[in-house]
């Protein structure tokens, strides 16, 4: 009996057979040919990082066993003991504690450039200074990074540009395509979207890069499982349907929120008052993602208040699956910062972010006006 099935079974399996000598010989001799042991690769994970590779407009992808496992891979790929690595200071907690807890005392070293900063990088750059990590949309303020000028100021000082395309997804904006040299994701959040899996993908702009973040993915056992590969699978195709959701639910929340007198102030880029507005436009075109956060007063009582009020918007400290959820960066995300950089960055205890799901966009709507009503 053939079978002929429409989807891409989970291969849940570590190892694979070979016939006899010749088969191993093949697979030795023409890569990609067949498999051999699935922490070196996997039909499920390749499916997963060629889809990724695809939608990124990619020369070759893999897939990681988290977003972290992504981040760490791409600077492995261009850096050693004794390198230098540029940060956007807005980045991702976790990122920032790689950097500070883990490469720093393997000899890799980091400097943080301020938001503003971050297209003139002379002041920042030493003899060996190899990447400059970033984030397409920053966490919690949105801030939207010009990729086509970073990669070129990068570019001009032979520094190699990272980007962390999570918030942004593949399909608002894809950073190769304006010079980034890899970009990575958290698939734990758009990609994947359920909130159901923890993996990660990283894109690379030249086939040599690929080939290196393979190997490095094999050798530090970096590599997703079948199971988890298969079910980001199954997720990313409806990513299209859901950014659409998100993005217009998001944007007729932050208008909502906009209006609201106990709501001082709303980062969402899909807003004409938006520092980054056009640019948004210009790198995103119509949809802006799920992802914004506002401002209330600066008053521990009224935050728990409006949390425990919110029916559709649960605490839950991640972000970007179908259902909705709500953070607090002081308290999650942004908690190992220095208060001064808090008070620099505006993360500060009234500061809220939602992540919007794709549920009835009245429901939602509702929902906050009601939370909020009564802060
Ligand atoms: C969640 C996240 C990560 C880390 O991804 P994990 O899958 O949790 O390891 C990295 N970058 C951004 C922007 C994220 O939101």
């Amino acid at each position: 009996m053939e079978i002929h099935p429409k989807i891409t079974p989970i291969y849940q399996t570590s190892v694979f057979k070979f016939e006899d000598l010749d088969g191993i010989a093949q697979y030795f001799d023409e890569p990609g040919s067949r498999y051999m042991y699935s922490r070196n690769g996997n039909p499920n994970s390749d499916e997963l990082a060629e889809a990724v590779n695809r939608l990124e407009g990619g020369q070759g992808a893999i897939a990681t066993g988290s977003g972290m496992a992504a981040i760490l891979a791409a600077i492995l790929a261009y850096c050693e003991a004794g390198d230098h690595v540029l940060c956007a200071a807005d980045i991702y907690g976790g990122s920032a504690a790689l950097l500070n807890q883990e490469l720093n005392r393997l000899g890799i070293s980091v400097s943080y450039v301020p938001f503003e900063k971050l297209y003139d990088l002379k002041l920042h750059l030493q003899p060996r200074t190899r990447l400059l990590l970033a984030e397409t949309m920053s966490n919690p303020l949105l801030r939207v990074v010009d990729l086509r000028t970073l990669a070129e100021e990068c570019h001009q000082h032979n520094v190699k540009l990272v980007i962390d395309n999570t918030f942004a997804t593949p399909l608002l904006t894809r950073p190769i395509a304006y010079g980034a040299d890899i970009t990575l994701h958290s698939v734990t959040k758009y990609l994947a979207g359920h909130s159901d899996v923890t993996a990660g993908v990283v894109v690379a702009a030249e086939p040599e890069t690929a080939a290196r973040l393979r190997q490095i993915g094999m050798t530090l056992g970096l590599t997703l499982s079948p199971m988890e590969s298969w079910l980001a699978v199954r997720g990313l195709k409806t990513l299209r349907l859901r950014v659409r959701e998100h993005s217009a639910n998001a944007l007729a929340i932050a208008e909502m929120l906009d209006r609201h007198p106990v709501v001082q102030a709303v980062n969402y880029p899909g807003l004409p008052s938006h520092a980054e507005h056009q640019l948004a436009i210009a790198q995103g075109g119509t949809q802006f993602g799920g992802m914004l956060s506002f401002r209330l007063p600066d008053d521990e009582k009224q935050v728990n208040q409006f949390m425990r009020r919110t029916q559709r918007f649960p605490f839950a400290p991640s972000l970007a699956g179908v259902d909705s959820s709500l953070s607090h960066p002081l308290s999650t995300s942004h908690r190992a910062l220095t208060l001064e950089q808090q008070q620099r960055l505006g993360i500060t205890v009234g500061l809220v972010r939602l992540s919007v799901g794709i549920e009835l966009k009245e429901e939602l709507l509702i929902d906050l006006e009601q939370a909020l009503g009564q802060a």
